[in-house]
């Protein structure tokens, strides 16, 4: 049978088109801000350290064993301290159905098979915009999905307003995703303030939050600020769901590890959510991989290698930090008449940089600068050297 004949080409996802384009572009200030992950100062892919010094543990274990359903456990309860605070009550008393999962993705996407289960004719509130397989994930789960206000394209900041009334006007007991620090694309986060207003607005309609969480630590350099938004609601008493990631802030990309959790009210219901979730994974793709796993419980459990890492994850959210700076300089000194406050105002990974399409296709076309033409720059892929060369040209296509 050649039933399949019938298939046509998936469209194509408009990052991984931008990534072909640099590639096959030889102008040789070509540059890439498309790309989400990391780059250092000269424009690389970085291992971090404490990575390098937990793979020399690591090379003398011979076992590659399957690891159990859930994952590797000292790996979930370090990074469920991560996500819910060191001293968590809600750890120690095992009220945390918690499994290993293929990075942030298979996070998201295990948690909307598991709504899809057991709430099943629940939908899925999304912020606009929002980084777009959270659409794709929640499509396949078979989860309906609205949207919620989020970006405020005037300001270029957050519209705080429509995203309340949206929460609001939602009827009671829905789901909604929230992105909990360093939003992409926009860079966009809400205040400390802002979150308890959500947070509080939550408990009135008796919300459900799911935290998708794949930037801790990135956005302010600190993990424990960049928690601030799970932690409101905790102490809110939100029985919350968390999605959490070690692709950015430990630079394991291909390593897919991560994370989800779901905070139950006591540890039989925590044990029966846990049952579930490794019953959905496991016809999935049976057992979470072995080797990121084992990299993050060395470091997260050696407090040298703890402390390393905390202060990379500083430096590369500082350079971004700088980058932003270096930007918004650079533009305002070639005097454009635009405010590119956002720029500086914005967090994390992306500058969501109000540019339109038909600005960033002359900025590829012109000047072999590459991004979505939604607008979005990826602050990873700003150099020292880079910077002038990307205001230059942002200048010229904007005035
Ligand atoms: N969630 C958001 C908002 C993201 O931006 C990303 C990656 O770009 C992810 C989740 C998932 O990343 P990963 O599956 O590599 O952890």
């Amino acid at each position: 049978s050649t039933w399949w004949r019938r298939v046509e080409p998936a469209p194509k996802d408009p990052i991984l088109g931008v990534t072909e384009a640099f590639l096959a572009d030889r102008h040789p200030h070509k540059v890439n801000v498309g790309v989400g992950a990391y780059r250092n100062d000269d424009g690389r892919s970085v291992v971090l350290e404490c990575v390098r010094e937990a793979e020399r543990v690591i090379s003398g274990n011979t076992n590659m064993e399957y690891l159990p359903m859930g994952g590797n456990q000292t790996f979930v309860e370090e990074t469920l301290k991560l996500a819910y605070g060191d001293e968590s009550e809600y750890i120690s008393n095992n009220k945390i159905a918690a499994v290993q999962t293929l990075s942030g993705t298979g996070a998201c996407y295990l948690f909307a098979k598991f709504q899809r289960r057991f709430q099943s004719n629940s939908r899925v509130y999304i912020p606009i915009p929002t980084w777009s397989n959270h659409h794709n994930i929640w499509r396949d789960a078979q989860v309906p999905q609205r949207s919620f206000h989020y970006y405020h394209a005037e300001s270029r900041g957050l519209d705080f307003p429509s995203l309340m009334d949206d929460i609001k006007n939602a009827p009671s007991g829905s789901f909604f995703m929230l992105h909990a620090c360093a939003h992409n694309p926009t860079g966009v986060d809400p205040s400390e303030e802002q979150w308890r207003e959500i947070s509080y607005l939550f408990k009135i309609k008796n919300h459900f939050a799911f935290f998708d969480m794949a930037y801790q630590g990135f956005a302010s350099g600190n993990t424990e600020k960049d928690a601030e938004a799970i932690r409101i609601f905790l102490k809110d008493g939100h029985l919350i769901a968390c999605a959490q990631s070690y692709a950015k802030n430990m630079g394991l990309y291909g390593q897919r590890v991560g994370c989800l959790s779901i905070l139950c009210e006591n540890e039989l219901q925590a044990l029966a959510v846990k049952s579930q979730l490794q019953q959905i994974a496991g016809s999935m793709y049976g057992n979470p991989p072995l080797h990121g796993s084992l990299i993050v419980s060395i470091i997260l459990t050696n407090p040298d290698l703890k402390k390393l890492w905390l202060k990379e994850v500083k430096g590369m959210a500082d350079r971004i930090i700088d980058m932003r700076i270096a930007l918004r300089e650079n533009l305002e000194n070639l005097g454009s008449s635009i405010s590119w406050e956002h720029i500086t105002n914005q967090i994390g990974m992306f500058c969501f940089s109000g540019m339109t399409p038909e600005q960033v296709d002359q900025l590829t076309d012109r000047y072999h600068i590459y991004m979505t033409r939604n607008g979005r720059i990826s602050m990873a892929g700003v150099t020292t050297g880079n910077v002038r060369y990307i205001a230059e040209a942002i200048h010229k296509v904007t005035r």
